[in-house]
């Protein structure tokens, strides 16, 4: 299309969203000037953009710099230099926004929220494509959106996308008005990049106050700040709460497990209600969604021990409803706990009413002296160090019917390269017990 024609942008940061950015730009009309500090990085767009470092270049004419969202404004010199020249800092979303008119006719569901992102985004997902609707996800769950193919319409309706936001994605976007736009939770998380909680609050309100009021906003009221944003939407609001999941048909869903799936699957019907789908497609769709990868991800059993690797949960508050999803049966706790590596907090408070489901505990990683002394006045512990020691240990103590739960309430950059590499170290880990048969 020619979405972008006769405009000029600049983009910075050419990891992947950046590229697909430059590709789209360039293929749809747009002028571009690309950068990347590093040289590799730059090598990649050689032939497609010119090359010039938006710090460096003179800015008047330029319809927008196009930045990454791991770019951090509130510390970067691009804001003030963007603000002096009258230039908007957008992002590849913004872009998608502005293209819109030349799409042809579809929907949006725009999903932020501090936790439970990428699986109600998946599940959304799921349901739309069950229904029959062409779908296609995007945002922050890792797939650059503008390089989507476009979506027709078919027999059952117009396309949706169905787009993950993180508040620095938002923070990135002047003009999405989402058909349907979506708010989990918020809780304190990513505090470095704004100036204290409100501003984190006000990064999410923004989703809302872009809709027009023809459209809708579902949101969970289930903590304050949340509650906050749904008393003042443009578009009228659906409040959700998790109460209103039937536990016995939450227990038809094996990958939406746990108190904090509730709160997503309440969302996500609600989401599917307001695009017409049908209550029987929803239910079927909810019994079929297979878990993503890293989060509650069962992953093997073993002498009757179930192994299930949560290794996406990397703060405290994610990590809570992991250890509420296996109740102490018969008053005997079954969880086996491993938890640790760069710890965002030096308590894990939010975990600390289910510590009554947990048997033993086994931290590992920078975090793990501090969380083995922070936990043993309340649990047995081991401080394993290494994750393949931890599950080792585990293996030797669990009992059959306990769960391994590698749900680290920390990040992975200690001792792996993301938290990927981490639940695919704990899987190896797993896998190595059957071979050894111990
Ligand atoms: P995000 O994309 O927002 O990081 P994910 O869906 O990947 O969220 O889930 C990350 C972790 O957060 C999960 O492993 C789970 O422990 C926890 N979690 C998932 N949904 C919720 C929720 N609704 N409320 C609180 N924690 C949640």
């Amino acid at each position: 299309s020619e979405a972008f024609a006769g405009k000029r942008y600049a983009v910075l940061g050419l990891a992947r969203s950046g590229l697909a950015t430059v590709e789209t730009l360039v293929a749809s009309g747009a002028r571009v000037v690309a950068w990347d500090s590093r040289e590799e990085a730059r090598a990649l767009v050689e032939g497609k953009a010119e090359l010039g470092d938006p710090m460096e270049i003179d800015l008047s004419g330029f319809d927008g710099i196009v930045v990454s969202p791991g770019v951090p404004l509130n510390r970067h010199p691009i804001a003030m230099r963007a603000k002096i020249a009258g230039v908007p800092i957008i992002g590849d979303i913004e872009l998608f926004a502005l293209a819109r008119p030349t799409l042809p006719p579809h929907k949006v569901v725009g999903i932020t929220g501090t936790n439970g992102k990428s699986t109600t985004t998946a599940l959304i997902h799921h349901i739309i494509e069950q229904a029959g609707f062409p779908t296609v996800m995007g945002g922050n769950i890792g797939l650059p959106i503008l390089s989507q193919p476009p979506l027709e319409p078919n027999l059952h309706g117009v396309g949706v996308y169905v787009l993950e936001l993180s508040s620095y994605q938002i923070d990135l976007t002047r003009s999405l008005d989402c058909d349907v736009a979506v708010l989990l939770n918020i809780t304190p998380d990513h505090l470095d990049r704004y100036d204290g909680f409100e501003g984190y609050v006000a990064s999410k309100a923004r989703l809302f106050a872009m809709q027009s009021t023809e459209h809708v906003a579902v949101i969970a009221v289930e903590d304050s700040a949340s509650r906050i944003i749904a008393s003042d939407t443009a578009a009228p609001l659906k409040a959700v709460h998790s109460r209103d999941i039937d536990p016995v048909a939450q227990l038809t869903w094996p990958a939406l497990q746990g108190p904090h799936n509730a709160q997503n699957a309440a969302v996500a019907i609600a989401v599917a209600t307001a695009l017409d789908i049908d209550p029987d497609t929803i239910d079927n769709a909810l019994a079929s969604y297979a878990s993503l990868p890293h989060r509650m991800q069962a992953v093997g059993t073993h002498n009757g021990v179930l192994y299930v690797n949560d290794s996406k949960a990397t703060n405290a508050a994610s990590t809570a409803p992991a250890l509420a999803a296996w109740p102490a049966k018969d008053g005997k706790p079954r969880i086996h706990w491993i938890l640790g590596g760069v710890a965002k907090s030096d308590n894990l408070d939010e975990c600390v009413p289910h510590f009554g489901n947990v048997a033993h505990a086994y931290t590992i990683g920078e975090a793990g002296h501090m969380f083995a002394d922070l936990l043993r006045p309340h649990m047995a512990v081991d401080d394993s160090e290494m994750l393949s020691a931890a599950v080792r240990r585990a293996a030797r103590i669990a009992q059959p019917g306990d769960v391994v739960l590698l749900s680290p309430a920390c990040a992975s950059f200690d001792q792996f390269r993301d938290f990927e590499a981490r639940g695919d170290a704990f899987a190896a880990a797993v896998a190595a017990l059957g071979s050894t048969g111990d």
